[in-house]
């Protein structure tokens, strides 16, 4: 190994941050040389930042190995006819990129692979014999996302690490999951990335069982609850604590006039000044689009106090996509009046002219006593209990979640938090290979469905994620298993050029890749640029060096420095190197 001279180096730090990077890992990646916007959410990686990169997916690899994973690389260019028969090319909408070539034909860039790996182990694989199979890829994906956001974090080209596994049975399928998931905490723990795992709903991925792996960051932007025991939901997995009440001693539905607009602020307003003490049912007129493009209109029923959280009713309602009916929407359906939609109209207990499901809230209980809309203009009725006066058609989690609610779990009060998804493990089941009809022979002869799972690393968004929470206001500070140097050598002053190099050579051998800063720069440019660049040790060659033959070896995080001989530098710096490798993997934690 040799070092890297900085005065060589393909690319350009820079003092001031870019204009069109709203957070402060992609700021510094880009000004610190790592990557070069060239789109938005498409990044060009530069030597440094490429370094980073595949320095994470060795992590990766090696712990891929680990469980018996084979590495394969998947095209990202496939046509439509990969995707059909799971109905993914709709179901996916706008976020893929669809293309045509010159005959007409429709392609994509692939958003993800399940699709073109169970063809691939179906066309390889035909016995029980040949399971369980566990392929991976490291590769390229593309998605149109509405908001590319955060510099690597969203992008519409991101690198994902994505693993699928082949098995004969349930079981089968559990110990590969459990194997990758496990597998994924050795990963995060070494690149020295703080991860909650999180229940997670499956989205159109489709599967049973699925967890998240979530970098806890304020910047994130799935919301997760955490219970007093630990343990964590994705607020669209999240299942709101059940209970039901007696109802046989509550009056009967009354009906009041209610002047005001229909707002719940007025409706509030109007019962506090009467005296009325009632919670109230709102119910909101929303729109569903199934994947195939047909609309119509359903009703939500939810507490007033809490908003409508339209991704929590989306995992509920999957594949249709939800949204708020707009009039338009509601010219054929007058018995929905605006502001006082109550719940005679809709669901099985409804009569509208083209009738509509009606949705509750978990929130809404069995036995629970409400005032709502009376399905006319100026009216609400009060003592409408849930169970005795109205029902649904299907009980969905439509609320939003609050600080305090009670978890699940018993364990107390809920806490949000907010994270970036680093990485997702999937039970997929049946789903892949039943529409894909991939079957092999079993011990007895007859045809067997496989069972498959599907496991996801954010390649690139990690890269983001290590640098938004290891960096201080004078630059990135990179756990040393991700720099992209673990040695930055300052050459402060002209005089000490030689000794610098022979440094460098020294700790090359010593197998720490080295970065020497000979750049015909002054000492101030080179530390601010040490410090931006964030490698783990920077050791500088200046005046200590002229005076008293001495170089000053600094630990990037802890600012921490010490002095030593010139002779005895690079040894010191190999095993400061060891010692921040151990600690990294000491203070790894699980949240
Ligand atoms: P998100 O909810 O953040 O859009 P996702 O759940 O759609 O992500 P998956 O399909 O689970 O993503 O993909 C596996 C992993 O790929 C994710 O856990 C995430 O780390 C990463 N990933 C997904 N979308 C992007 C993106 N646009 N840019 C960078 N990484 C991404
Ligand atoms: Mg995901």
């Amino acid at each position: 190994m040799r070092p890297t001279y900085f005065s060589s180096l393909f690319t350009r730090t820079m003092r001031e941050d870019p204009t069109d990077e709203n957070v402060e890992s992609a700021k510094l990646l880009v000004r610190g040389g790592y990557v070069r916007k060239m789109a938005p959410g498409v990044f060009a990686w530069l030597p440094l930042g490429l370094k980073v990169l595949k320095n994470v997916e060795k992590a990766i690899r090696e712990e891929m190995a680990h469980i018996g994973a084979q590495e394969v690389h998947l095209p990202a260019l496939l046509p439509k006819s990969v995707y059909a028969p799971t109905g993914r090319w709709d179901e996916y909408g706008d976020n893929i990129f669809k293309l045509k070539d010159r005959h007409g034909a429709d392609y994509l860039l692939a958003p993800t692979h399940e699709e073109p790996f169970t063809l691939l182990a179906k066309d390889l694989l035909s016995s029980y014999k040949d399971l369980p199979v566990t392929l991976y890829q490291i590769q390229t994906k593309y998605r149109d996302e509405a908001r590319p956001r955060a510099g690597l974090i969203r992008g519409r080209e991101f690198i994902m690490k994505d693993a699928y596994s082949f098995t004969l049975d349930e079981e089968g399928m559990k110990a590969c999951y459990s194997e990758e998931r496990e597998a994924y905490e050795k990963v995060f723990r070494k690149l020295g990335i703080s991860y909650v795992i999180v229940d997670a709903f499956s989205g159109p991925m489709g599967g049973s069982e699925s967890e998240e792996f979530l970098c806890p960051l304020e910047i994130g932007e799935d919301t997760f609850v955490q219970a007093p025991s630990g343990r964590a939901w994705n607020v669209e997995a999240l299942k709101t604590v059940e209970k039901e009440e007696d109802f046989s001693s509550l009056p009967l539905p009354k009906e009041i006039s209610t002047p005001g607009d229909g707002s719940i602020d007025s409706l509030e307003a109007f019962l506090k000044k009467e005296g009325i003490s009632s919670p109230i049912l709102k119910n909101i007129a929303v729109v569903l689009k199934a994947p195939d493009g047909k609309k119509s209109v359903a009703v939500v029923g939810l507490p007033s106090d809490r908003q409508l959280d339209l991704k929590r009713l989306e995992a509920c309602l999957s594949p249709m996509e939800v949204s708020i009916a707009g009039e338009e929407d509601l010219k054929e359906h007058p018995e929905l009046v605006k502001g006082f939609i109550g719940v005679g109209k809709v669901g099985p207990q409804g009569a509208g002219p083209a009738k509509c499901p009606y949705f509750l809230d978990a929130h809404v209980f069995k036995g629970s006593c409400w005032c709502t809309g009376s399905d006319k203009k100026g009216f609400h009725t009060l003592n409408v209990v849930c169970g005795r006066d109205f029902g649904c058609d299907k009980v969905v989690e439509a609320a939003q979640v609050k600080e305090g609610d009670l978890s699940p779990d018993g364990s107390g009060k809920l806490s949000i938090r907010r994270g970036v998804e680093i990485g997702q493990v999937f039970q997929l089941g049946l789903k892949y290979s039943r529409s894909m009809g991939f079957k092999v022979t079993g011990p007895d002869g007859s045809q067997k469905d496989v069972w498959m799972g599907s496991y996801g690393i954010g390649v690139s968004r990690i890269i983001a994620c290590i640098a938004e929470s290891h960096r201080d206001e004078k630059g990135l500070v990179w756990p040393i298993s991700v720099a992209p140097f673990k040695v930055h050598i300052v050459c402060a002053r002209k005089e000490c050029e030689e000794e610098c190099e022979r440094l460098g050579v020294e700790t090359s051998h010593f197998g720490l890749e080295t970065l020497v800063d000979d750049r015909n720069e002054s000492a101030g440019v080179k530390f601010a640029d040490a410090d931006l660049l964030g490698c783990p040790i920077i050791a500088i060659a200046g005046r200590g060096y002229m005076e008293k033959g001495e170089i000053e070896i600094k630990i990037r995080k802890s600012g921490e420095v010490r002095k030593v001989q010139a002779r005895e530098a690079a040894k010191e710096i190999l095993s400061l190197s060891e010692k921040l490798r151990s600690n990294l993997l000491d203070s790894a934690h699980l949240e």
